[in-house]
């Protein structure tokens, strides 16, 4: 069976949702989006997703066209079609297109009218994430050139996947951003560093995005389970001279990061702590 797909208040075929051209998001990127993992077919921290999308929606200024209650109600007939067990469901809210175009002006920078705003959300199977072999991944390391506003979950990704490409290229799986010699985060990850037992990550600011499964791990793996951490900023030299990295993400959930740019990490293997963390989340997922 084909997946099916939300578009604002219709469940659709997917080859059969059509958004319009003169869409602010299609235009301009005017809009955000968020990403639910589920596991078993649970959802995993939906509440803090939740939080961050009408969070986002509030920075740029959209309208929340839906109550939370409203939300839940059209995931839920958006999922009796899913199939899948583990999947992602990825949620795009975008200004939309004007009410009113009778002034024949269809596209201008500033946000001036009143707009229709225009969600559609899918769904994806995640693969392996939990039977995953930890054996770790490689990463590039590149300068962040991004805007200052990164804690918006923008569907502006330009730069994120530009530089995620790069480090495909590379043969790497992601590529961790560093600004004025301070690390912020990877193109769609967090990252921790582990220096002689201690884990370090980065603050929330306007520089990283507020990771849900970075705040999750902080809390409930690390920190309940009395291991050390510092939240601070750390350079590029305590990057490279790490015993070990990991990063976070909603599908990767921890994932080791065991080779950076031509040096291994670790001797190319993943860390005890980074394992020990990894086998506590998991157990969350089952
Ligand atoms: N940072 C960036 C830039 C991201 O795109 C993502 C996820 O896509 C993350 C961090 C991790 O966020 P989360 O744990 O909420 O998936």
């Amino acid at each position: 069976m084909k997946n099916k797909v939300f578009l604002n208040g219709s469940i659709k075929n997917d080859l059969d949702a059509k958004v319009s051209i003169f869409d602010r998001g299609y235009l301009f990127s005017d809009g955000i989006y968020e990403l639910i993992p589920y596991f078993n077919s649970k959802p995993f921290l939906i509440d803090e997703h939740y939080s961050r999308l009408t969070e986002s929606l509030g920075m740029i200024g959209i309208n929340n066209p839906y109550t939370k209650k409203e939300w839940f109600s059209n995931i839920d007939n958006l999922l009796q079609n899913c199939e899948f067990e583990n999947f992602y469901l990825y949620i795009q809210v975008t200004r939309g297109v004007p009410e009113n175009t009778k002034d024949g002006i269809m596209r201008e920078h500033a946000a001036t009218k009143k707009y229709n705003t225009s969600v559609c959300m899918f769904y994806s199977e995640i693969t392996n994430l939990v039977e995953r072999n930890i054996s770790g991944k490689k990463a590039i390391t590149l300068e962040d050139k991004r805007w200052k506003q990164c804690d918006i979950k923008s569907i502006s990704l330009l730069f994120n996947t530009y530089a995620k490409t790069l480090a495909y290229n590379e043969g790497a799986f992601e590529a961790i951003l560093i600004r004025n010699n301070v690390i912020t985060e990877g193109c769609s990850s967090n990252v921790f560093i582990v220096k002689n037992n201690v884990i370090k990550t980065s603050p929330k600011s306007n520089l990283i995005l507020p990771g849900v499964t970075r705040s999750f791990v902080i809390d409930e793996v690390i920190k309940k389970n009395n291991y050390k951490i510092i939240i601070e900023n750390f350079s590029e030299d305590e990057l490279f001279e790490s015993d070990e990295i990991f990063i976070t993400n909603s599908t990767q959930g921890i994932l080791p990061i065991t080779c950076l740019n031509e040096k291994d990490i670790n001797k190319g293997l993943c860390g005890d702590i980074t394992k020990e963390l990894y086998n506590i989340f998991i157990k969350y997922l089952v």
